[in-house]
């Protein structure tokens, strides 16, 4: 037999979730619903389709420890959906958010073009970044950013936004998380406003989501914002999108997948030790900290996949010298920064690795990598290795350079540019590459 529902379990589930949730997240899901039934079944009134879903898709397990279950373990509750005449009375009644609230945009003041330092790895991003803001809409449409936390995603959009908002004051211009995509579709449901809606983001001119990740399995929002996405791009007005993913690795509708990969593609990756250092110099300068160049090497060879940790490094080596009016230090950083170093996997590769698995993977011989055949299926995985060699060691370009034989240090980054750029398109490459690199770091 299934637990009965207790009396209260409503109000406890309700205020449980006020405090589980974001204040906008509460006000939009749950305080719409309405218990209509305790219990025998415990029946909820929703606004729409939209709130019963999300509530089950997210708040399964906390349904079940409040309400009682069935004997596969479901929530036993019944939703009804609330008729539109009754909404209607209550939208009416709903204070009406302001055109000029719904077009601001809250950027962050550090996130601009100026404040994002360039190195090789970053250096098409930024310049495509640049492109799309200075010409919105006839340059790359979409553009596509994707790549791991904290390696600048938001701090692109931003920049883009802030240069449109300076540059081209009069464009109408929203950034929005998908989150905030989402709630919004949500209120104008719930408000059934939204005509209201469609009209004013299918009437902006720029449009930037950040972490599209988030509308996988949503498939009622994702058609909304799939039919935006058309009719903007349809009137060339420019799309940007961040994500922790390509386009293709997307748990979205085919679709969409394929809209996204209209225009330009494009993968941020860890900048290398020389940006990584100066980032780190820029942000102390921020700090007000002076921040000695070879402890900077230090910190950067130590901190590896992050640049939000990079900055989290300068604010707690900044706050620990302030507060102890302490010089900094090698002693001083290995006290403070310990447990953010991360284990230097990158010291035991070498040249001589990366050649001996790019041969396995692309079938050739090592001999060949090394030597100056300019042979096609040659000197395409030996500029694969070189792309790899710059990504993964730590050495200077032109100390790689000549573990390839005596190569040059622009033949180096001629074919790692090569590389990088093909990888952007080219979703083939983009597989062997990556595992390549993960036999190179995980065979070791
Ligand atoms: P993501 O959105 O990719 O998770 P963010 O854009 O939030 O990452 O960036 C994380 C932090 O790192 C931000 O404070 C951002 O300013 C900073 N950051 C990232 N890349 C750079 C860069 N190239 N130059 C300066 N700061 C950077
Ligand atoms: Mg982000």
């Amino acid at each position: 037999m299934e637990e009965k529902t207790k009396k209260d379990a409503w109000p406890d589930f309700r205020s449980f979730m006020q405090n589980q949730c974001s204040r906008v997240e509460y006000e939009n899901w749950i305080a719409p619903i309405q218990c209509v039934k305790t219990y025998n079944p415990t029946t909820l009134q929703v606004p729409n389709v939209f709130v019963q879903e999300y509530l089950l898709e997210n708040y399964q397990d906390v349904l079940t420890s409040f309400f009682s279950k069935d004997k596969n373990g479901k929530p036993l509750i019944t939703f009804l959906i609330k008729k539109e005449g009754k909404e209607r009375k209550k939208s009416l009644a709903q204070p009406k958010k302001s055109k000029e609230s719904e077009y601001k945009n809250q950027f962050n003041n550090l996130y601009t073009f100026d404040n994002f330092i360039e190195g090789p790895s970053n250096q098409f991003i930024k310049s495509a970044a640049l492109g799309v803001a200075s010409h919105p809409g006839k340059s790359y449409n979409p553009l596509f950013i994707h790549g791991g936390v904290g390696l600048g995603k938001t701090h692109l959009l931003h920049g883009i936004g802030h240069f449109i908002n300076r540059h081209h004051k009069k464009k109408k211009l929203k950034c929005i998380t998908t989150e905030g995509f989402i709630n919004d579709l949500v209120f104008h449901l719930r408000n059934k406003s939204i005509g209201n809606m469609k009209k004013y983001y299918r009437n902006l001119d720029v449009f930037l989501v950040d972490d599209i990740q988030f509308l996988q399995n949503r498939l009622n929002f994702e058609e909304e914002f799939c039919n935006t996405f058309e009719t903007l791009i349809n009137s060339c007005k420019q799309i940007v999108i961040t994500s922790d993913k390509p386009p293709g690795q997307l748990q979205l509708s085919e679709r969409m997948i394929a809209r996204m990969e209209w225009g330009l593609v494009v993968h941020i990756e860890m900048p290398d030790l020389e940006t990584r250092v100066a980032i780190l110099q820029n942000k102390a300068e921020q700090a007000n900290l002076k921040l000695p160049n070879q402890i900077a090497f230090y910190i950067a060879e130590h901190i590896h996949n992050n640049v939000r940790q990079l900055e989290g490094a300068i604010n707690r080596l900044s706050a620990y010298c302030h507060l102890m009016h302490l010089e900094i230090t090698q002693d001083v950083v290995d006290n403070t920064l310990n447990e953010m170093f991360q284990p230097p996997i990158r010291s035991k590769i070498s040249v001589d690795r990366i050649l001996y698995t790019v041969s396995s993977m692309f079938d050739v011989r090592e001999s060949d990598l090394r030597s100056t055949s300019r042979a096609k299926e040659i000197a395409f995985p030996r500029q694969v290795a070189m792309y790899l060699a710059k990504e993964l060691l730590e050495e200077s370009l032109m100390k790689i350079a000549s573990s390839f034989g005596g190569k040059t240090h622009s033949t180096l980054l001629y074919a790692w540019k090569k590389i990088a750029k093909q990888l952007e398109v080219d979703e083939i490459l983009r597989r062997q590459v990556q595992m390549t690199r993960q036999n190179i770091e995980t065979l070791l």
